[in-house]
């Protein structure tokens, strides 16, 4: 397997089986255990362009080689958006928090993964090589987006809540959510992302509705999930998912 780091944001090119590579904390998995078989590596962590957090008007622009501990500790985040700094905080362990990246995540797109629900919670916009794209148009289902091939992650814009929260059940072998949930309130509304639930991260439109009329941890409790198409496993039923949803917002409202 050919490795090359690339050098400018123009040299990030892929070539037919190629892929990017980050903090290899996804990807390096895959390759050991046969899901992945790329041909070459192209590691884009120490691309200028994917660095740097900086706050300006109402958002928070995090650079996509940015690791998960850069942006618990970032005084900025911290400040703007409390929520975000937590999420990336509890991360998998310290190792993957050192290595892994926001951008490796969200190309990632693991269903259990919490950075998605962030970016879909806060409605944030993604910054690739060619365009930007809306959170909502970013999640496209099980380890898949909207990320033509070859198209690179180089920043993500984070708006500013008025308030929010995030709440994970760890899975305790992974770290991953068994459910999470990102609950954020704007001046416009409020939106609810769900991860570790269903085949992808989704917005819960019971929920959103719920909070807007009365952001309260007992009105995200009041709210019965249905179980339809959520995940079951060895590690709990859908009707458990379902429950949970409800209980981690309120949980997340209640923290926010
Ligand atoms: C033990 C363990 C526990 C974990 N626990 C959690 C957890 O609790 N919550 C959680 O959310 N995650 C968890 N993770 C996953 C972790 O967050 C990874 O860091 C993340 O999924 C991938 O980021 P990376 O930078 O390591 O990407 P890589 O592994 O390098 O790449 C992942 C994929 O993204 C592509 N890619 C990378 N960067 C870009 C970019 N800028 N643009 C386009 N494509 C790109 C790669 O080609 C590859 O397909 C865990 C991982 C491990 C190993």
């Amino acid at each position: 397997m050919n490795y090359q780091a690339a050098s400018s944001l123009a040299a990030a090119q892929l070539g037919a089986d190629d892929k990017f590579l980050a903090g290899g904390q996804s990807l390096l998995g895959a390759i050991k255990l046969g899901l992945a078989e790329p041909t070459g590596l192209v590691d884009v962590r120490r691309l200028p362009e994917l660095q740097g957090i900086s706050v300006s008007g109402q958002a928070v622009r995090i650079g996509a080689a940015t690791t998960h501990a850069t942006v618990a500790a970032s005084a900025e985040v911290r400040q703007a958006i409390p929520a975000l700094a937590d999420l990336a905080g509890r991360i998998g362990d310290r190792q993957v928090r050192n290595a892994g990246t926001l951008g490796g995540s969200l190309a990632n797109n693991d269903p259990a993964a919490c950075y998605p629900a962030a970016t879909l919670g806060l409605g944030a916009t993604i910054h690739t090589s060619r365009r930007t794209l809306a959170a909502d148009d970013f999640f496209q289902g099980l380890f898949a987006t909207a990320l033509q091939d070859g198209e690179l992650i180089t920043a993500v814009s984070f708006p500013i809540p008025k308030a929010a929260g995030w709440q994970k059940f760890k899975q305790p072998a992974s770290r991953f959510s068994l459910v999470g949930a990102f609950v954020a309130r704007f001046d416009t509304g409020v939106r609810v992302a769900v991860t570790g639930a269903g085949p992808g991260v989704f917005r819960s439109s019971e929920l959103e509705a719920a909070l807007a009329r009365d952001w309260s941890p007992a009105s995200a409790r009041s709210v019965k999930v249905s179980a339809d198409g959520l995940n079951t496993d060895l590690h709990g039923t859908a009707a458990y998912r379902a429950a949970l949803i409800s209980e981690l917002a309120a949980r997340a409202v209640a923290s926010a």
